[in-house]
């Protein structure tokens, strides 16, 4: 095992790789820039090393000041944790070329999984068939049209290179096509400086379905059952739970084993998610995350499994300590990403904390780096908390994260809890109706 992690992140992923470090006895390194000298992760690291100014480019994205401050420190490997360089596979290459492991896959499985076009190519390879369309990247309108016409409208213009929810158009006629493709190609060039794009199905009502899978060294994989995220905002997840209400027992095992089975032949890794749509009957591959996700929680709640700590034995070379056979999925788990923004605009909202009580309780967990006094920067991403309720059951679990949203005090910033307060108490989600729109549905006529 290794000795000391120096931990490439800061808010609550970083607290929680310092955490699983801990319970195994592991030193850990936290970075900071000047702003998050006073951060939660720097203060409950055994050491930290201050990487530069504010902005990520010059700090927290910066590999030279991450390298250096590894090699100033003496640890043995690099957790990216999630977000800023986790699925850069030039930063886990200059990891390895400096002499430490980079706690992930390897920079070519990374790669290959961080364009969305040879992603599918390679799934399908293994075994896990994509939404139709999208084999190439476009080169012009005429052969989008013709494989528009050949999936049949509405179609989806993505970006090859996307992530966060951007650079996808949809047109739902042959008229929509060239806008769609203008106005993709444009947003992808702006976000990821690579406008290639790709035309999928649009699929109209589905739930986001995605398969928690853990791989070693040693040609073990295990998969630890699915997470339904389809509590969506501009394709973005903001609720996510597991198992799924819409799933039954042989739909679960069957793409859970499908998803194993492909990591296992691609000889992945580390931790990772294959992401879904699914159409009531048939799952439709869109992505795969080869890291650490925001809403590992939920599975971490009804397995009992720590995978950050199981992440660091693989990535140091051990075993998986556990088979297929041994997971067992015990009640339900579900979780809020709350968010310092602007109830009614979304906008973020940074500030100085006055007042934090978090809540507490049976079946309640909350990762947050927050405290009373503490700053929420402008520079960084706006998830400051996750609630994670646990329960026997739905209906328990749910009710537990209402009462426990009810309790949660963040004051001196604006936060979405009440966004959260009221989907907790909504019908619909109490009936585990709601597909990929049913919140933005929801929210326009509310
Ligand atoms: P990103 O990498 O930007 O997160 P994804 O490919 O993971 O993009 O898709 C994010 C979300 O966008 C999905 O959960 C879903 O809501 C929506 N989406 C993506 N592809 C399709 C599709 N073919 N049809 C309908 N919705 C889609």
């Amino acid at each position: 095992m290794f000795e000391k992690v120096l931990i490439a992140n800061r808010g609550e992923i970083a607290l929680r790789v310092i955490r699983a470090c801990r319970d195994l006895g592991i030193r850990t390194v936290a970075v900071h820039s000047t702003i998050d000298s006073d951060a939660m992760h720097v203060r409950l690291a055994d050491e930290s090393v201050c990487i530069g100014p504010p902005a990520p480019r010059d700090s927290y994205l910066s590999m030279a000041a991450l390298i250096s401050a590894a090699t100033v420190a003496g640890a043995d490997a690099i957790h990216p944790g999630l977000g800023f360089l986790a699925e850069n596979s030039t930063f886990a290459q200059v990891v390895a070329d400096h002499g430490f492991i980079f706690i992930g896959p390897s920079p070519d499985h990374i790669a290959t999984m961080g364009d969305k076009i040879a992603a599918k190519a390679a799934m399908a390879a293994v075994g896990v068939s994509g939404v139709p369309g999208g084999d190439n990247a476009i080169e012009d309108e005429t052969e989008a049209a013709r494989i528009a016409a050949e999936i049949g409208y509405p179609v989806l213009v993505k970006a090859a290179a996307g992530g966060g929810g951007r650079g996808m158009q949809i047109a739902r006629t042959p008229t929509n096509l060239g806008p769609a493709l203008g106005l993709a190609r444009r947003e992808a060039a702006g976000a990821f400086g690579d406008s290639r794009v790709f035309i999928e199905k649009f699929i109209e009502n589905p739930r986001h379905i995605e398969i928690q899978i853990l791989a070693d060294s040693h040609g073990n994989a295990v998969h630890l059952g699915e997470r339904d995220c389809s509590i969506q905002r501009r394709h973005q997840k903001v609720i996510e739970e597991a198992p799924s209400p819409i799933l039954d027992e042989s739909l679960r095992t069957g793409i859970g084993e499908r998803a194993a089975t492909a990591v296992r032949r691609l000889g992945y890794l580390g931790v990772g998610t294959l992401e879904f749509l699914f159409d009531g009957r048939d799952f439709h591959f869109i992505e795969m995350n080869t890291r650490l996700q925001v809403e590992h929680p939920v599975t971490e709640m009804v397995t009992g499994v720590d995978l950050v700590r199981e992440q660091l034995t693989v990535a140091a070379g051990g075993k998986l300590t556990f088979g297929q056979k041994d997971v067992r999925f015990d009640g339900h788990a579900i979780e809020c990403r709350v968010n310092a923004e602007d109830a009614r605009t979304f906008v973020p909202s940074p500030g100085r904390v006055r007042e934090y009580h978090p809540p507490g309780g049976p079946g309640i967990r909350v990762d947050s780096a927050l405290f009373a006094g503490c700053i929420v920067p402008p520079h960084y991403d706006s998830l400051v908390a996750k609630l994670v309720a646990h329960g026997p059951d739905r209906a328990i679990a749910t009710a537990r994260l209402a009462r426990a949203l009810d309790e949660y005090v963040i004051e001196g910033i604006e936060t979405n809890l009440d966004l959260h307060r009221r989907i907790a108490r909504n019908q619909d989600f109490n009936n585990g109706a709601c597909d990929i729109h049913w919140l933005e549905r929801w929210m326009d006529n509310a």
